[in-house]
């Protein structure tokens, strides 16, 4: 799938350079985080070595991913990652494919003299900034991505329990636990695969769904059962929380994962929403299934974007206010 003579000249690449850097896109989620720690751990494990640096920090649920205490933030430590994009030779930008989804990190990656080269599976990439792009917005996640780069550079044998448990993570992810559209049978050979190698699924399951806090629960029951507003002439649902009244339950970065799943579950729901609410913004995410597309949606009205069921954007303003630009704008991808 990975172009022969790009494999080679990347090939090229790494063999003359010693600095490699692996940057994702801002708010880390399953795949981001596990698309760079497996190139990592697949870098180390052919002789190099490379940091990766992200924009943000990880929520504290994925700290079990190995080799997640490596990774530098731009929001915690802005001197050693400014000090390694400028000294990068190699930049991987993987699981995203434009520069502005790196947040404040953007200038500093702009300006970053080294070879920058995209792995993604987003649609719509701005090829035009990369030096190379890998660019299939079919597949299932950038991880089963890493997974297919690693085998087109003749390495397969080499994904150990370690780099296929990060690559495991991030498939799992985007996947919705194997159940999008996108999981097609060479996603299941990729996973048997990897627990041929050795790694061990449940506890990569476990480690990533079995570990909400008591706050954690009682937040997602509180905006289920108080917060939750369905529109059923259009099959929509969605879901608002103020930063009061996450306060309230103490709520952390990752804490309200997979809400907005819970109400595109409902009989009837193609589009779930969810706003929250952040400093001086509201972030959304949307959901959608079936003939329902959300991308252009988070795009067109909410500078965001991403994949056609699954995107996010931002509202400058109140929750009130971005729910009611929000359904003003339903009738124009919702057919009744
Ligand atoms: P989430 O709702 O989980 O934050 O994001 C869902 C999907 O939309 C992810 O694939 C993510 O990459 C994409 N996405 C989220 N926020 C933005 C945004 O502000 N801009 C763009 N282009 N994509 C986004
Ligand atoms: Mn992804």
């Amino acid at each position: 799938m990975f172009d022969e003579k790009k494999i080679q000249e990347i090939k090229l690449w790494l063999d003359a350079s010693s600095n490699i850097v692996i940057v994702a896109h801002k708010s880390p989620d399953g795949d981001s985080l596990g698309s760079s720690l497996a190139l990592k751990h697949y870098l180390t494990e052919i002789g190099h070595s490379a940091q990766i640096c992200h924009p943000d920090r990880m929520p504290d649920f994925y700290n079990w991913l190995p080799g997640s205490d490596s990774i530098l933030t731009f929001d915690e430590d802005k001197i050693n990652v400014k000090k390694a994009l400028s000294e990068a030779e190699i930049i991987f930008c993987l699981d995203f494919n434009h520069v502005s989804r790196v947040g404040d990190m953007e200038n500093l990656l702009s300006e970053a003299q080294a070879k920058k080269v995209m792995i993604d599976h987003h649609q719509d990439p701005d090829t035009g900034f990369f030096d190379m792009t890998f660019s299939f917005p079919k597949i299932s996640s950038t991880c089963e991505l890493i997974f297919d780069f690693i085998e087109s550079l003749g390495d397969v044998e080499l994904i150990n329990e370690t780099i296929g448990t990060a690559i495991y993570c991030g498939i799992m992810t985007d996947t919705g636990s194997f159940r999008f559209p996108s999981t097609t049978a060479r996603t299941h050979r990729i996973i048997a695969k990897l627990i041929d190698n050795g790694v061990k699924n449940h506890s990569i399951h476990e480690n990533t769904f079995d570990t909400n806090s008591i706050n954690q629960i009682k937040l997602n029951g509180f905006a289920l059962s108080e917060k939750l507003t369905i529109l059923e002439q259009y099959g929509v649902a969605y879901i608002a929380l103020t930063q009061k009244e996450l306060n309230h339950y103490d709520a952390g970065k990752g804490d309200t994962e997979g809400l907005v799943n819970k109400a595109l579950s409902i009989t009837g729901v193609r589009m779930a929403v969810f706003f929250k609410e952040d400093e001086g913004y509201v972030k959304i995410s949307f959901r959608s299934k079936g003939n329902v597309y959300v991308n252009q949606l988070a795009k067109k009205h909410f500078g965001g974007g991403g994949h056609m069921y699954a995107s996010g954007g931002k509202f400058t303003g109140s929750v009130q206010a971005a729910i009611d630009k929000f359904v003003t704008c339903i009738p124009e991808y919702v057919n009744t």
